[in-house]
């Protein structure tokens, strides 16, 4: 073998070898993605399922989700029975032993976070579609980011140790930009705190309790039951008497009923990201919060 035939084998064993260590991962949403790209640059691949502005309790299955999830060693998934009416029967039908249950690539991401809305008590039909876990839209809190960062970083390194540090000096990196994001958000922020919102689904108890809005009602009578008149006659009612302006409405519900409302009460409709990926330009888990948060502030400008 001459040096440069020689040379050319070891170049491609070389990018051989470095794809073939590179940890595949399949996240069910485009949130967990984002930060599953942050701590792993370039020493993992990350697809997501559920697009952004998909309704995540919702997801028509396809086969090229099957595909994904056959090739993944490391499954994130939301938890907290969000994805529990189509990830499931993908994992089983994918056939792949690293992402089932139990195994070491089968990774609920709500183990190592903040959950919101618990229910105590029995959960009976009448209360709704409610997740008796506790409430999964968790992402929308900065803090939780950092949490599910850390949990990715552990992930990570325990399944590819010889990246340990690349990991750990990208989740630093990471934390440190987002505490960083975080005081510019709450400034935005404090001049609207203690705002009243209506929102259409209970999407958002993490982001409106992190940055101090108060949730009084929702367009849904019960989550996940559609708009009935006599509850959104209550709506109008308490929005006319609180002075409540802005209704949140998250991009995959239908907006007659919300329009109906806002122009009965004089409110605003705003189309409030709760995902990545929620429309073409958000593609980062900052992008996420800087996008809601200007529509937020440049709205609220308006009531002042
Ligand atoms: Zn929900």
């Amino acid at each position: 073998m001459n040096i440069s035939r020689s040379l050319l084998v070891a170049a491609l064993t070389a990018s051989l070898c470095s794809a073939a260590s590179k940890l595949n991962v399949i996240a069910a949403t485009e949130d967990l993605a984002a930060i599953a790209r942050e701590v792993g640059g370039d020493r993992i691949t990350v697809d997501s399922i559920a697009k952004g502005y998909q309704d995540p309790h919702f997801v028509e299955p396809k086969p090229s989700f099957l595909l994904k999830l056959q090739k993944a060693d490391l499954l994130l998934m939301v938890g907290l029975e969000l994805e529990i009416g189509w990830l499931p029967p993908l994992i089983t039908q994918s056939r792949n032993p690293r992402i089932q249950p139990a195994a070491a690539g089968y990774f609920d991401t709500s183990h190592y976070v903040q959950v919101l809305e618990i229910p105590t008590g029995q959960i009976t039909r009448a209360m709704g579609d409610v997740h008796p876990l506790g409430n999964p839209h968790y992402w929308l809190d900065p803090e939780n980011g950092r949490r599910i960062a850390r949990a990715y970083k552990d992930k990570f390194s325990q399944m590819q140790a010889s990246d340990a540090a690349y990991f750990a000096e990208r989740e630093a990196d990471f934390e440190k930009r987002l505490t960083e994001a975080e005081k510019g958000w709450d400034a935005k922020m404090a001049p609207s705190a203690g705002r009243k919102v209506i929102t259409y689904h209970r999407s958002f108890p993490n982001f409106c309790e992190r940055f101090k809005l108060n949730v009084v009602g929702y367009v849904e009578p019960k989550p996940g039951i559609p708009p009935t008149p006599s509850h959104t006659l209550e709506v109008i009612n308490l929005m006319k008497s609180d002075n409540i302006k802005l209704i949140l409405v998250e991009p995959y519900f239908d907006l007659r009923t919300p329009n109906s409302i806002g122009q009965q009460t004089g409110g605003t409709v705003l189309v409030l990201l709760p995902s990545v990926g929620g429309v073409k330009e958000v593609t980062t888990y900052f992008q996420l919060f800087d996008y809601d948060i200007n529509l937020l502030t440049g709205a609220f400008a308006k009531y002042k």
